[in-house]
């Protein structure tokens, strides 16, 4: 069985709110969430979707890039390849855009990887999570992101958010630095039992991350990600030592050979798991697969994930066990998406979808309403 064809569209999402990161608003509600939908086809006709939806002011890839580098450098780079041969794909696709300290345009390849993976698993009839070979839980809890500009604004959301059914709370710091601590505080106590963490972004310096560790640690907090800029390496160390919270990776965690080179350098305990941000569900499961023989703590995360980037993050985040809440939080932001039925998500529990492949439908009709004009 061979990819016989890729047509990528170009869609814009609505939006309900806009993100905002310790660099400012992700994006404005205007731009909306835009992702570059990949249509997958083999040589029987069977057809797969991936998504690269890219997050500008997380990493540098944008809507422009993917679409072009799928188009002019990916898709041809794998037409006529064997569908069952992922390594060999990523292989093709890595000579094209080469690999750096990133995966090299990771999101633009994670289309690839999720079509690939989607069609696979339609091939077989089975889910992707079969074809990932465990199941070591059938759902993942989800958390709510809270990006707050003062305390009182983070328990209205926090309040809010427990009688809509979540139990876990991401906690958005590095932007307000004075009230950081009394922000994640408020949530903590406003959510007595909930599982609680902050993410920085890299908006601290060491100083400032081991002073709000020990601020943290009062709260009954236990998880601080990616506090220190992803390139300080001493920062990360450092603060590994300075407090016993576990620190969790994400930026610093896009591609493996970086990994294993903080591993051995005793710098990293914790790593957020992106399905986008690793080039998909190939990388993104041998990352699981070395932090749990590593013995590092995982959690789940993404980029304002769109529902495909959305199901197939949750295969992976069952099939690893990942039981604390995963910030999976494109439902808390986009308003609109082109699934002919919604994600199976219950009392904010997303469960791992069962018909083959993603295990979710695409409504063509929705993606021509969604695609953007040519430019
Ligand atoms: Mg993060």
């Amino acid at each position: 069985m061979k990819i016989a064809k890729i047509e990528v569209f170009p869609v814009r999402l609505p939006m309900k709110a806009v993100l905002t990161l310790p660099r400012g608003p992700s994006r404005t509600l205007d731009e909306g969430k835009r992702v570059a939908l990949v249509k997958m086809t083999d040589d029987d006709g069977h057809v797969g979707w991936g998504e690269s939806g890219p997050s500008r002011r997380w990493s540098a890839e944008t809507l422009e890039s993917c679409v072009t580098s799928l188009r002019e450098y990916l898709a041809p780079a794998v037409i006529g390849h064997d569908l069952f041969d992922l390594a060999g794909l990523h292989a093709r696709m890595n000579r094209e855009l080469a690999v750096g300290l990133d995966p090299g345009q990771p999101i633009a390849k994670c289309a690839i990887d999720l079509a690939a993976h989607d069609l696979i698993g339609k091939r077989l009839g089975i889910t992707v999570q079969s074809w990932l070979g465990a199941k070591r839980a059938d759902s993942v809890p989800l958390a709510r992101l809270v990006s707050a500009a003062d305390p009182e604004e983070a328990v209205r959301i926090t309040q809010a958010a427990l009688a809509e059914g979540y139990r876990g709370f991401k906690v958005k710091v590095g932007h307000h630095k004075a009230l950081d601590a009394q922000i994640v505080q408020a949530v903590a106590q406003a959510a007595p039992g909930a599982f609680v963490w902050a993410d920085a972004n890299q908006g601290y310096t060491l100083e400032e991350a081991i002073r709000m560790a020990r601020a943290f640690e009062r709260c009954g907090v236990t998880l601080f990600e990616q506090p220190v800029p992803m390139s300080d390496v001493y920062a990360m160390k450092k603060l590994l030592s300075a407090t016993p919270l576990t620190i969790a990776l994400d930026e610093a965690a896009m591609g493996l050979p970086f990994v294993i080179d903080l591993i051995r350098r005793e710098a990293v305990e914790g790593l957020a798991i992106k399905v986008s941000k690793v080039g998909g569900l190939h990388y993104a499961r041998q990352m699981c697969d070395l932090a749990l023989n590593a013995g590092l703590a995982l959690i789940g995360s993404n980029l304002m994930d769109a529902p495909i980037t959305f199901a197939a993050s949750v295969h992976l985040f069952a099939a690893y066990g990942m039981t604390l809440p995963a910030d999976l939080n494109g439902p808390q932001f986009i308003a609109e998406d082109y699934l002919a039925e919604p994600l199976p998500i219950r009392g904010q529990v997303a469960y791992v979808p069962t018909a083959p492949g993603l295990g979710v439908v695409v409504d063509e009709s929705k993606v021509r309403r969604f695609t953007l004009p040519p430019a």
